[in-house]
């Protein structure tokens, strides 16, 4: 059996039943990174001396993988802008190429506590900004499924080593749908949580107001796991919550879903493809024949929350990113420069023109000459957005949409034209505008045999909800189970 394709669910049964050792499914997945990371390009770094030693230690001395313990010798992967004090955090950035941090974020002490192995950093759009996977300072991550096409952004590597079983699950972070696009674009799971649900201390932050750590998995009952593990209060994070009773997101995958009111925003579907459209409208008839009640509906505002985004992570970005400069950051030594020009060099070097953009774009917004018709027009906007999601919400108990208008497209076709692909984030963004939870699932293939995936927005703290509509489509549909792809050619 080749242990590296199954799921943290199932290799569970087997690793406490000891049919297998947690060395014996180690060993399984660095294989298969032997046999076709090169290809894929999908991690930074990768640590497989102190993995094997872990499960080596695990395995003398063998904790059941009871409850609250369903991580317990599981190899994951964690994206490079999350911090990691056994790996360089490098953000993908040629600014911090080499840069260490001495402490782990909290969701890898939590995953770290819960015995999970960490593998490796795994490759990321610069500083998180993208969607393609194109900006890293390293190397493009190719997308499993077509070694033509991007894995999606910013979560590139996340994505594509879960969907290409080199790990068992990733973590990746989403500020307006990098965890969604690539999952949806590499077939898997991937799931942004509500704001302030998980911690977010010892990530590199890109937009504050937006940013969220979220899984990324094969399937959905995964995606339960791997949350239970990563939520919970942290002072370290002044956004996480607190005085919250934390579900066990299993306890919501076999709940019937009769009943359920499902909307699907017109707006939301207007510019996706054929493809795409078809079968969001098929998994709406699924969801029909599921008992669920779906029907159109209207996100008015939806057209206004792609400029407010890149407007808000904009200028966010541009505050988070002033203090990389090589003074603070240390890559290499500038003794006989000045600071002015140690400051102006670092950075022009060390960060993408893509993160450069971004920072111009957002300071030209903070400008006291700019702020009031820029930054504060579109805060005022968003508080709009929210307030017209909540509403639908009350109407609704999820909103079903495309993650993304089209399947995964071919590398350079960003650039080409960067303000139409910009639109591609309509249906990810308002879930990070709000503040709400949404989670991609696989809902089916392209023509040409792409993954299609499709969106579940919810209420905030909403996530029970989603993995259970989720599970619901996942059982009775087999698109997540449909292995790939390039590689195996
Ligand atoms: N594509 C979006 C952007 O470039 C998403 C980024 C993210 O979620 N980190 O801003």
């Amino acid at each position: 059996m080749e242990l590296y394709k199954l799921t943290v669910h199932e290799v569970r049964d087997l690793i406490d039943s000891k049919a297998i050792s947690s060395s014996d499914l180690l060993k399984s997945i660095l294989g298969r990174i032997n046999e076709v990371e090169n290809k894929l390009n999908s991690f930074i770094t990768i640590d497989t001396d102190s993995a094997l030693d872990q499960a080596k230690k695990l395995d003398e001395t063998r904790p059941q993988g009871k409850q609250g313990l369903d991580l317990v010798g599981i190899p994951y992967g964690v994206k490079d802008n999350i911090s990691t004090k056994d790996m360089p955090t490098s953000c993908a950035s040629k600014m911090l190429r080499n840069y260490r941090t001495n402490y782990d974020a909290t969701v890898v002490k939590k995953l770290r506590d819960k015995g999970a192995i960490l593998v490796g950093k795994l490759n990321l759009d610069s500083f998180a900004i993208g969607s393609s996977g194109e900006t890293s300072y390293f190397t493009n991550t190719k997308n499993p499924w077509r070694l033509n096409k991007v894995p999606g952004g910013s979560s590139g590597g996340s994505a594509a080593a879960v969907a290409a079983d080199l790990i068992m699950f990733s973590l990746g972070t989403d500020t307006g749908g990098s965890i969604r696009q690539p999952a949806a674009f590499c077939g898997i799971v991937g799931m942004k949580p509500t704001y302030g649900l998980v911690s977010r201390y010892g990530l590199f932050p890109l937009a504050s107001s937006l940013d969220q750590i979220g899984p990324l998995t094969k399937d959905v009952r995964d995606c339960a796991i791997v949350l239970n593990a990563i939520t919970g209060h942290d002072q370290k994070d002044s956004s996480s919550i607190d005085k919250y009773s934390y579900p066990d997101y299993r306890s919501f995958l076999f709940k019937d879903i009769k009943g359920l009111r499902i909307g699907i925003p017109q707006e939301l579907l207007k510019d996706a493809s054929l493809d795409v459209k078809n079968h969001i409208k098929k998994a709406a008839k699924h969801y029909v024949e599921l008992g669920a009640k779906v029907e159109e509906t209207s996100f008015k505002l939806s057209k206004y929350s792609v400029p407010v985004y890149f407007l808000i992570s904009s200028a966010e970005a541009a505050s988070n990113l002033a203090r990389f400069y090589d003074i603070n950051y240390k890559s290499e030594d500038h003794s006989p420069l000045s600071f002015d020009e140690i400051y102006i060099k670092s950075r022009t070097e060390g960060f993408a023109s893509s993160v450069k953009r971004r920072i111009m774009i957002g300071n030209l917004a903070l400008e006291a000459n700019n702020y009031e018709d820029y930054y504060l027009q579109a805060t005022k906007i968003r508080a709009m957005i929210r307030k017209e999601l909540e509403k639908l919400l009350k109407d609704f108990d999820l909103l079903l949409s495309p993650t993304t208008p089209s399947v995964a497209f071919n590398f350079s076709s960003m650039e080409k034209d960067l303000l139409n692909t910009y639109k591609w984030d309509a249906s990810t963004v308002p879930a990070n505008l709000a503040g709400l939870p949404a989670i991609s699932i696989p809902c089916g293939f392209s023509n040409d045999g792409l993954p299609i995936g499709m969106q579940l927005m919810g209420r905030p703290y909403g996530e029970g909800t989603l993995l259970m509509a989720a599970h619901a489509f996942e059982q009775s549909t087999d698109y997540h189970k449909k292995r790939l792809h390039a590689l195996e050619v």
